[in-house]
């Protein structure tokens, strides 16, 4: 018989057990987080899940916000491809090359879905302020840390300042590079071929202290120098040719703009050390969509004026892409160091672009491309082949007057030269689309080659 004692004994062992697990749970679920079960972001979770699971023929995507069809969600498709879902090659579709729309990376994001995909809850950040007013500390962070861990960029003395697309931090430089009260405007300029936003931009905003005033070839051997105020543009690599360019003038106010500067498109001869440079989203991760860029700016003065600018024209970056992007920059990160590194990927895939172009258009003597030499890198640590974001075409012969023109006679649409302020025998093909829009763009040129009969074998 037992006992009232022993019963009394086997209740408290019972209570001091029961104790003793719910503590070890707790601390268990503390310290690995809650089990596998979803709350509120599981509807989400889901609906996200739906979608990406409408696969296009590999010829399309579908998107959360894309239009409905009888309620359910539809494929969008690449260019040239049609139907339901995306199988249908469409006959006489022109190779469309012309914007830069870095859709390359995106096979890398979809391989990556797991990592880097992020939930908005319905309150994230909904105030006007964010941990510095404007800007994410941790996406600033974590900027600093890519450029140190790339090589591409001292960022560690110097202020960013976020901008919607490096496109917003254009004027927003021009702006506080322009001197307060002068009495002449200050000559903004370039280097021909240049990436035409900056003179449209600037003839756009048409301000008192600044002005166009074209291309650095009529400003360099001129006195006017020493008594203007000049800012100058220098893209490197460039847009379109890409080569690694350096000032002309050689003034104290220029805006390097470094959004090509990057492993998948050049070789990173040393890390870049000017007094402003800026960076685009759309390049490094290829999120053109999100439109965020940065500058890094040595001097406070400048600085403080750029960040004046973002507070009376936008009030910062939204807070969204912010999120979105720091995802991002934290798989690159994390990816790099034993994973899929996005550079190498985005190396390889337009490095093979370039080779295949090259071998298309070198049995033609109606064509020809940039030259660009293998260089060493100090991202690969070896001498590494040319990758660029654009093939700057030249049509050698002296009746095809306007290359774009050609091109599009051989259904290719381009870029001309012209609006580059370069020759009209000049036209620019992107390389940064998806692999469907290259692949239509070898066929018609190799058809344009051959047409044009084999002349340099
Ligand atoms: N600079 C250069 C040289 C570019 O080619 C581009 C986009 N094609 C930009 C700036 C603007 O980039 P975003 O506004 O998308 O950051």
């Amino acid at each position: 018989m037992e006992t009232e004692e022993v019963r009394r004994l086997r209740r408290s062992k019972f209570l001091f057990f029961f104790l003793f697990l719910s503590s070890t749970l707790t601390n268990i679920f503390r310290s690995v987080g809650p089990p596998a079960r979803l709350g509120w972001s599981r509807t989400a979770a889901e609906e996200a899940e739906a979608v990406a699971a409408l696969t296009c023929s590999g010829h399309g995507r579908a998107f959360l916000d894309g239009v409905l069809v009888d309620g359910f969600p539809t494929c969008e498709c690449n260019t040239c491809y049609a139907g339901s879902d995306c199988s249908e090659l469409v006959a006489d579709c022109d190779a469309d090359a012309d914007s830069g729309d870095p859709l390359f990376l995106e096979p890398y994001w979809q391989r990556h879905a797991a990592s880097s995909a992020v939930l908005i809850s319905g309150w994230h950040r909904m105030s006007y302020r964010t941990t510095d007013i404007f800007i994410s500390a941790e996406l600033e962070k974590h900027i600093r840390r890519l450029h140190k861990a790339v090589g591409n960029a001292i960022a560690d003395d110097k202020f960013i300042v976020f901008g919607s697309g490096s496109t917003q931090l254009v004027n927003a430089l021009v702006h506080a590079l322009s001197p307060d009260n002068a009495t002449l405007p200050a000559a903004v300029v370039a280097t021909s071929p240049y990436y035409a936003l900056y003179k449209l931009q600037t003839e756009l905003f048409d301000a008192r202290d600044y002005e166009w005033l074209g291309t650095t070839s009529k400003w360099s051997n001129s006195t006017t120098t020493a008594t203007k105020d000049f800012i100058e543009f220098v893209t490197s690599p460039n847009n379109p040719d890409g080569m690694l360019l350096e000032s002309v003038l050689g003034g104290s106010s220029v805006i390097h703009d470094h959004a090509y500067y990057w492993p998948h498109f050049t070789a990173i001869p040393a890390p870049a050390d000017e007094d402003i440079m800026l960076f685009s989203g759309s390049k490094t991760s290829g999120h053109a969509s999100s439109r965020f860029g940065w500058a890094l700016i040595r001097d406070q003065k400048v600085y403080n004026k750029v960040r004046e600018y973002m507070q009376m024209n936008t009030m910062g970056v939204s807070r969204d892409t912010q999120l979105r992007i720091l995802k991002l920059m934290k798989v690159i990160l994390a990816e790099k160091e034993g994973g899929e590194d996005i550079f190498k990927f985005g190396f390889r895939t337009l490095t093979e672009r370039w080779r295949k172009l090259n071998d298309v258009i070198s049995s033609s003597n109606r064509f020809s491309l940039q030259k660009i030499s293998p260089q060493y890198c100090t991202y690969f640590k070896r001498i590494r082949d040319p990758s660029p974001a654009y093939a700057w075409l030249k049509c050698e012969l002296e009746e095809d007057k306007d290359c774009s023109d050609v091109l599009k006679k051989g259904r290719i649409i381009s870029r001309g030269g012209t609006v580059f302020e370069a020759s009209s025998q000049y036209s620019r093909l992107s390389l940064i689309k998806t692999q469907d829009d290259f692949e239509l763009l070898l066929q018609r040129m190799a058809a344009l080659v051959s047409e044009s009969g084999i002349a340099s074998i």
